[in-house]
């Protein structure tokens, strides 16, 4: 048994798989006051190499879970990708060179996948509404059973004696990764988008400095392709691709392995290195052809595969948990309706699919074909390189405007869809990064006197009013009504590239909708009034929010009922709107307890 849980007891969320992913996702559940069980059918976490970069914006979400200083602290800062011909001459350059990308980060963020995974169990550890249950594996899924307490059934399996065990969930979160059970128990299939390679992956430690480029080095060589960079102070990681029937043991040898590793060791002596670990993978690219089934949602490698040259995997799969998790936590607690649920594959399978697509097309330029084509290589990249912006679009996987639809206002030409950057900005004379601003739930950033309509719909939304302003000066700002200082004059410039006077912000910090009128908020506020039919009636949430109250044992006390809202399905858009007392999108932003 799991320890607080009996047979047939019921968790808001089931997580299965406590990668980074499922780990992340818990998180930011329990942010938002969400309680979740993560089963893995493993007692620790996968020591073996793997990720070891997260772009600006990905790093931004880190920012939500563990705080940014920890993010600054847990990474160093890469220069890029250097594209390197067999005898290790430069072909191209794709640099990173700006300290601070728009999103407060720098935008590639070297780091070493269990530091990553330790810290964020750590942070789970404290959270308080998670609880984390080693050796313990999901078997089967039941949607259809009919007058169970909670729409979904979970079969769990402890590794060490085989006993079963069943919990009921509100949702189910399947980030049990590219193997997944849950995939299968919703009959979802992977599509393959047609790579598959099979690299060594071997990481090392030295006390020496291998006065290398301080970036991504991509060995464009067809007959031995290679990858090197360093992932943290005094480690290292180089990759090779494995020859048809090579097998890792070949390579590893010490004499074959310091002589691949020698154009960067140099004439450093072999004894001043020690291998960490190593692995083989298949680099596969592959995406699920659907990534949910009424209350149950793939998330991370369970829904999409990359191979790794431009380290998006772990990144996408974040996002996923960035994109799902303010949505679930919302229609659990009665705060959405369940409609928005569907906006989730919606919203990331276009993303995550354009992501691995490119990532094939520049592993396959990189370094596919024959001598001949290295040597074709070698010209066209020359030439391309010297094409302005070329060079920094190609490491980009760049969040995508999301198109209009439920969650995201229409205007062609607006910042609906688009993510808020986040500078530093000053309130009441602190500098402050401007998530820390934000906070977790909605907001409206605006450059104008927020009127009583805007306030008002604020309220119903749960959203904080942030006021954007040149320079300190007299407060003619409504109280309630955070006033910060736009130092630097981004959020000014970037509300005006679209003429835009003020957004409303999603928890995931995509624009909701935008107005350019300056009216102290009355359009905006109108457009606000016209969403909130995807926020239920107070008498609705409060059936909702009859939720599993975890007692002091942390024990989930049974005889919960299952959520207002039916399993099977989106209630759809009703047109309702509040009444005025009523602020249900408050436990979003407030984390009330599920
Ligand atoms: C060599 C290499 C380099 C990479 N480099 C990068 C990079 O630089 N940047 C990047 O963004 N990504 C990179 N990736 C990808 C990244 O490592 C993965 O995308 C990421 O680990 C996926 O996380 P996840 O939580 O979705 O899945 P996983 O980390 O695979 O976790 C899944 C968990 O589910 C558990 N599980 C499985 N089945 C069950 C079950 N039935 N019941 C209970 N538990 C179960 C497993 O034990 C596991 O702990 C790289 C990958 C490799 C291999």
């Amino acid at each position: 048994m799991i320890p607080g849980y009996r047979d047939g007891d019921v968790v808001p969320v089931l997580v299965v798989g406590a990668g980074p992913v499922g780990v992340a996702a818990a998180s930011m559940l329990a942010r938002r006051g969400v309680r979740t069980l993560v089963v893995d059918r493993y007692p620790d976490l996968y020591p073996l190499p793997r990720a070891v970069h997260v772009d600006d914006e990905v790093a931004r979400i880190l920012q939500g879970i563990v705080g940014a200083d920890t993010v600054t602290a847990l990474t160093i800062p890469a220069r890029g990708l250097r594209l390197l011909d067999a005898r290790h001459r430069t072909m191209a350059e794709f640099r990173r060179d700006r300290p601070i990308g728009v999103h407060g980060h720098p935008q590639a963020n070297m780091f070493d996948q269990p530091d990553l995974e330790r810290l964020l169990r750590d942070r789970l550890a404290g959270v308080g509404q998670v609880t984390l249950a080693g050796g313990v594996e999901l078997v089967a899924l039941d949607q259809e059973q009919e007058g169970a307490p909670a729409p979904v059934r979970a079969t769990l399996r402890r590794i060490a004696d085989g006993t079963r065990q069943h919990i009921y969930a509100q949702a189910v979160l399947g980030c049990d990764g590219a193997n997944s059970t849950v995939r299968d128990e919703i009959g979802a299939r992977m599509l393959d988008l047609h790579f598959e390679e099979r690299w060594l992956v071997v990481d090392v430690r030295t006390e020496r400095d291998l006065d290398a480029w301080d970036g991504v080095h991509q060995v464009c060589d067809p007959r031995r392709a290679a990858t090197f960079m360093r992932v943290a102070p005094g480690r290292y990681r180089w990759e090779f691709r494995l020859h048809e029937g090579e097998v890792p043991a070949d390579l590893l040898q010490p004499g074959r392995l310091f002589g691949l590793l020698r154009p960067w060791t140099k004439d450093i002596p072999d004894e001043e290195f020690e291998v960490l670990r190593s692995a083989e993978y298949t680099f596969r690219a592959r995406i699920a052809d659907t990534w949910c089934d009424r209350r149950v949602f793939l998330l991370g490698d369970a829904a999409h595969l990359t191979p790794p040259f431009i380290g998006q995997g772990l990144c996408a799969g974040l996002r996923d948990a960035a994109n799902l998790t303010w949505k679930l936590a919302g229609v659990l607690q009665g705060a959405l309706d369940e409609v928005v649920l569907g906006t989730y594959e919606s919203e990331r399978a276009p993303h995550a699919r354009a992501v691995v697509k490119k990532a094939v097309m520049l592993g396959r330029v990189m370094t596919g074909g024959q001598d001949g084509a290295a040597l074709i290589r070698r010209v066209v990249l020359g030439g391309l390189c010297r094409v302005p912006g070329f060079t920094t679009r190609v490491l980009d996987a760049e969040f995508p405007r999301l198109t209009p639809g439920l969650l995201v206002a229409a205007g062609r030409w607006s910042l609906t869809g688009r993510l808020v950057p986040q500078p530093w900005v000053t309130v009441d004379g602190r500098r402050r990064r401007l998530d820390d601003v934000l906070g977790a739930g909605f907001s409206i950033v605006t450059l104008d006197v927020p009127g009583p309509s805007l306030q008002r719909a604020a309220r119903r939304l749960g959203a904080r009013i942030v006021r954007v302003v040149g320079a300190p000066g007299p407060a003619i700002t409504p109280e309630h009504v955070v006033t910060a200082v736009d130092d630097d004059g981004v959020l000014t410039s970037w509300l005006r590239t679209r003429r835009a006077v003020a957004v409303v912000v999603r928890p995931d910090r995509v624009v909701l909708a935008q107005t350019t009128r300056r009216d102290g908020g009355v359009g905006l506020a109108a457009d606000i009034e016209g969403w909130t039919w995807a926020i239920p009636p107070a008498s609705r949430l409060a059936a909702t929010t009859q939720a599993p109250v975890p007692t002091a044992s942390g024990v989930t006390a049974s005889g919960v009922t299952a959520s207002g809202v039916t399993a099977s399905g989106v209630t759809g858009p009703a047109g309702q709107t509040l009444g005025e007392s009523a602020s249900p999108a408050r436990s979003i932003l407030n984390g009330a307890s599920l």
